[in-house]
């Protein structure tokens, strides 16, 4: 890339939250190989984030490329409506056999917030069939769950600024974030507020939506399985849906498979995405049980009222069933295992550092929190003269590696945020 390449992004090219004005530095990457990005100039960087939590795999993966290239010489796309096709059918297979035995019915789609937004729709849909005015979410704070309208009005109200769009988004119902950490003692206060607003607003909630266990990019916290267990047995009591987003949980990231086994719990319906093709396409599974789907469908509308152009877009669905082998054949327990062991012996001494507010560890999912915001275009700057990619925000500084990362590649990730920790120049105090 060229000089002149960079300043066209600059000025014509938006990124993920950044100002048109005041642009934060980009760096140029020309490729990637299983955990490495190159840079235009040949530095090597150490990725720490599997591309936003998606490439669990490393990047090239020879047979996740295979799986692409020979889908492309059959068709990379044809229509869903009316069609199908193998590569969906195989998918398909696959995620009805390893999530739980409810889930049957899938819907496939874009990506993690039209999933999102999928979900949400079922849930009203459904109680529209069944002839109920249902059309609220209960939802807890500190949560995230996509940047399109539907997902946005169950994010997190602080971290999303629904201020910003007051009056457009629909109101939902917010519980307080849950206090209880994944190893502390149980403390059943932490849920009472909760209870109070499902039991308050019982007949206005179609479903309770939630990221389970982890709350990502709202936090990076790890909240305690209780939570899920009393929520799926109030929402039973109560007959109320619940939906779990597992798009940045699901595929083994915590060390289950799927998050929602830390409480042994089955959602009503569940939100699939990010690595579900190991991070090489956009592609987004719904999944919900037989009664959900057959109310629905039973409804006045007669059908899910929703196809989107590039539905079940056969090179996504081909990629995602090849990733999912790949999950199987490299025995990811092990790897995530491995990673969650050094990520703490690693991270947790950096508790003791004056800038270091907390560090919490789980599966393959390390994070550093700060007592200060960090700034991030410095910051970003000593990560890549350190050789590794590392993307915080806030006051979060977190790893999140692809599952193959080698001991010294993680070491070098460490040792970095090690690094940075010990610089009261990167945080805006
Ligand atoms: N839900 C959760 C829990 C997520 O972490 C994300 C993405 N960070 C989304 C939904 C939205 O997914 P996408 O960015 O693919 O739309």
């Amino acid at each position: 890339m060229t000089p002149a390449d960079l300043s066209f992004d600059q000025r014509h090219i938006w990124h993920p939250y950044t100002s048109m004005t005041q642009p934060l530095p980009v760096y140029p990457v020309i490729s990637a190989h299983e955990c490495t990005l190159k840079l235009n100039d040949g530095t090597p960087l150490v990725d720490g984030m599997s591309s936003w939590w998606a490439a669990i795999h490393g990047y090239n993966h020879p047979r996740l490329n295979q799986a692409m290239k020979q889908q492309i010489d059959s068709m990379s796309h044809v229509m869903f409506g009316g069609i199908t096709h193998p590569p969906a059918v195989d998918l398909c297979r696959k995620l009805v056999a390893i999530t739980p035995e409810e889930l049957e019915c899938v819907f496939l789609a874009d990506s993690g917030s039209v999933a999102v937004e999928v979900a949400m729709k079922m849930a009203l849909q459904y109680w529209q069939a069944r002839g109920e005015k249902r059309h609220r979410f209960l939802t807890l704070g500190g949560g995230y769950h996509g940047d399109t309208t539907g997902a946005m009005s169950v994010c997190c109200p602080k971290n999303s600024m629904h201020s910003l769009w007051q009056g457009y988004l629909a109101e939902q119902i917010f519980a307080p974030a849950p206090t209880c950490r994944f190893d502390d003692e149980w403390n059943e206060h932490d849920i009472v507020p909760f209870a109070r607003l499902m039991a308050g607003n019982r007949q206005d909630i179609a479903a309770v939506i939630l990221e389970p266990i982890v709350q990502g990019a709202g936090g990076m916290r790890f909240y305690h399985p209780q939570w899920l267990r009393q929520i799926r047995r109030m929402c039973d009591r109560e007959g109320i849906l619940l939906i779990a987003d597992e798009i940045a949980t699901g595929f083994g990231r915590t060390g289950k498979l799927f998050a929602c086994e830390h409480a042994g719990i089955t959602p009503d319906i569940l939100c699939l995405g990010k690595a579900l093709t190991g991070g090489t396409m956009t592609l987004s599974a719904t999944l919900t049980t037989r009664h959900v789907a057959e109310t629905i469908s039973d409804g006045e509308a007669g059908c899910f009222m929703h196809g989107p152009t590039f539905m079940g877009n056969p090179l996504a669905c081909a990629v995602a069933s090849e990733s999912l082998s790949l999950l199987e054949n490299n025995d990811w327990q092990q790897q995530v295992a491995r990673i969650e062991q050094q990520l703490q012996a690693g991270l947790t001494p950096l508790a003791k550092e004056p800038l270091v507010a907390d560090v919490r560890v789980l599966g393959a999912i390390g994070v550093v929190e700060t007592h200060y915001p960090v700034k991030m275009a410095e910051l970003q700057r000593f990560f890549v003269e350190q050789g590794v990619w590392i993307r915080p925000f806030g006051r979060l500084i977190y790893l999140m590696p692809p599952y193959i990362i080698s001991t010294q590649e993680l070491d070098k990730l460490i040792a970095a945020i090690t690094a940075a920790v010990t610089h009261p120049e990167f945080f805006s105090q």
